[in-house]
């Protein structure tokens, strides 16, 4: 995905979102509570988005304030549970998966599938998930995987079996590649296959960010659908295969 402009603004922190730690294992109500990446707090909640980012002054690196390019990588704050556009040598401090457990990690930029185990329709439907592209993330500090999907609110909190979850993850080991709070499993479920991958953390908030604008009506309309398949396709030519098992 090309780095939208004005990403950030679909991160602004929730007005008094963060109540939303569901008690009980995959029994997660459906709500429009978006993915934070650290937290359950809903950061694209509450952002206005009035339209589109033409018009909005150059984007800075938001750790050392030097501009960026329209294309750049992102960091999460996990106190804040926020993206952060970073310039490339900031975003290379935090890349450090032993650098763990910071403030700040750098979103990875690797997508990965694994075609030699796909799910299949059946263990798609054990998820227990209302709709047919979502996408899932683990946040270290909330403890457990959400479900999320594109809706008109940008992304909206979906029900997930999370032992279902657990249980397809030891047949279908992309499963639980993803990295907490930087990375998201994607499942695209369409007539003919269950489709996987990991994909960076930022590009499923930029696709939210693109449905809050585009969406129409009771499906998303013509012009998010278009969007969607747009952010499949991006997604599918750059997955690499996900390295086997030693
Ligand atoms: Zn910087
Ligand atoms: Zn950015």
């Amino acid at each position: 995905m090309t780095g939208q402009p004005g990403l950030r603004r679909f991160l602004q922190p929730p007005a008094g979102a963060s109540g939303a730690s569901p008690a009980s294992p995959g029994a997660t109500p459906a709500a429009t509570v978006p993915a934070g990446p650290g937290s359950p707090a809903a950061p694209l909640r509450g952002a206005t988005a009035p339209g589109p980012a033409s018009g909005q002054p150059e984007e800075i690196c938001e750790l050392c304030a030097v501009p960026v390019g329209p294309v750049h990588g992102h960091v999460a704050d996990l106190e804040r549970s926020t993206l952060a556009c970073a310039c490339r040598a900031c975003y290379l401090l935090f890349t450090d998966p032993g650098a763990g457990r910071g403030r700040y990690r750098a979103v990875p930029e690797r997508y990965l599938r694994d075609t030699s185990r796909p799910l299949d329709a059946a263990e798609w439907a054990e998820l227990d998930v209302p709709v047919g592209l979502a996408f899932f993330l683990r946040s270290s500090r909330r403890g457990q995987v959400g479900g999320f999907y594109p809706s008109p609110a940008g992304v909206t909190e979906c029900t997930l079996d999370l032992e279902a979850w657990a249980r397809l993850g030891q047949a279908h080991p992309l499963l639980l590649a993803a990295e907490d709070d930087v990375e998201a499993v994607l499942v695209n479920r369409s007539d003919t296959e269950v489709e996987c991958f990991v994909v960076p953390v930022d590009v499923c908030y930029e696709l939210a960010g693109r449905m809050r604008l585009l969406w129409q009506g009771f499906d998303g309309g013509a012009e998010a659908r278009q969007s969607i398949a747009e952010f499949l396709g991006s997604v599918r030519a750059r997955a690499r295969e996900l390295a086997p098992e030693p």
